[in-house]
């Protein structure tokens, strides 16, 4: 009788790396000794991810300490006023992410914390990542976190040669990461994870002479971690020139209120708005200010210029100082419109570029008097 010979497909092969034994015993040596670690306490892992969302741990320490003394639990951050909240958190950026906490905090008043990833991502501001981290500290669940500190190591310890963002590469690392994760200190394995992402595996120049999982590294043993993890060529940022009114009228200046849901949502900030192409700042601000607070104004001389980056574009923000001339200044376009003395202006929670504005405004030199401010006008335009 005739054989048949049957050929198998090769088998995917099986990327075993056991990382976690010698990551956990130099997390445990290396670890910081930072306030949010020496807690299980849900409400206080929350807050400390949320913080640390975008934003360094050195800058995140001082916010978190005055936080958990001006709320130090879920029932006083629902009763705090939501203008008290974004005070509190002032100048760490991303301010979606304080309106999620407070928003949170009044669904969460008279109920029970989430005990799962799943939950927790139910509740405003609450991502895949932030749900990860948070079950796995404080609820011990077995679950992953992903961000690009861990995609750079995973990518580099596996060589995956597919750019990071493609759906084969983000399948290899979920599968890793699913399989490797112990089961008895999840959280630890997650944090020793990010820390190494952020002190060892460095996106330029990682320090595999440092590194505890470096004889696993298969990067580093074929002498490519630095070209790790491929990209696909980013766009360019979009940029933005735009005008800002410092309006006086008498001893005082106008502040609009931002809307609450949006970019940088319920915080006060300057009028003014995108420069049009083509367009001298003194009309663009002109124009603004007729759209957004019904006013007319004149503008005189240039306070500052402020650049700033957001996560997906820049701006430039011009500030100028202008004069009052005819209306009531109205909430056209935002949330609501105040007349304040300019050292009052620290009572309010402003964006970081606009507090740029409120020092160049608060030093000496910088406060005009109305009729200075209109003689100068032609000069700067
Ligand atoms: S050996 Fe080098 S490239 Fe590999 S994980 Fe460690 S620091 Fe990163």
């Amino acid at each position: 009788m005739e054989s048949i010979l049957i050929v198998r497909a090769p088998r995917p092969t099986i990327r075993r790396v056991p990382i976690a034994p010698p990551l956990l015993r130099w997390f445990r040596r290396v670890a910081r000794d930072l306030p949010w670690r020496r807690t299980r306490d849900p409400y206080a892992v929350w807050v400390s991810e949320v913080m640390l969302q975008q934003t360094q741990i050195t800058t995140v320490l001082p916010y978190y300490d005055r936080w958990m003394k001006r709320f130090p639990d879920v029932r006083a951050l629902a009763r705090a006023r939501l203008d008290r909240v974004l005070k509190a958190w002032e100048g760490l950026g991303y301010y979606a992410r304080a309106r999620h906490l407070h928003r949170a905090a009044r669904l969460l008043e008279r109920g029970r914390f989430p005990t799962t990833k799943e939950a927790w991502e139910t509740l405003p501001g609450i991502g895949p990542y932030t749900a990860a981290a948070i079950a796995s500290i404080a609820n011990g669940e077995r679950v992953p976190v992903r961000d690009g500190n861990v995609h750079r190591v995973v990518a580099r310890l596996l060589r995956i040669e597919a750019p990071i963002s493609s759906s084969a590469a983000q399948r290899e690392i979920n599968a890793f990461l699913e399989r490797e994760i112990p089961a008895r200190v999840p959280g630890d394995f997650n944090q020793a994870l990010m820390e190494l992402g952020q002190r060892v595996c460095l996106p330029r120049s990682p320090r595999c002479g440092e590194c505890p999982v470096t004889t696993l590294c298969r990067g580093r043993i074929a002498g490519v971690q630095e070209d790790l993890p491929r990209r696909v060529p980013r766009k360019t940022v979009p940029h933005y020139e735009v005008g800002v009114g410092i309006c006086w009228k008498g001893d005082r200046v106008l502040v609009a209120r931002r809307p609450e849901r949006g970019l940088l949502g319920g915080l006060w900030e300057f009028p003014g708005g995108k420069r049009r192409p083509s367009e001298t700042y003194a009309r663009t601000v002109t124009r603004e200010f007729r759209e957004e607070v019904g006013m007319e104004i004149e503008v005189g001389p240039r306070l500052v210029t402020v650049p700033h980056r957001y996560s997906h574009f820049s701006v430039e923000l011009h500030a100028y100082h202008c004069r009052w001339r005819k209306g009531s200044a109205r909430a056209l376009a935002n949330d609501g419109v105040r007349w304040v003395r300019p050292r009052d202006l620290a009572r309010l929670a402003f964006p970081t570029a606009n507090r740029k504005i409120i020092e160049a405004l608060l030093r000496p030199r910088s406060l005009p008097s109305p009729d200075k401010t209109q003689r100068r006008q032609s000069a700067t335009r």
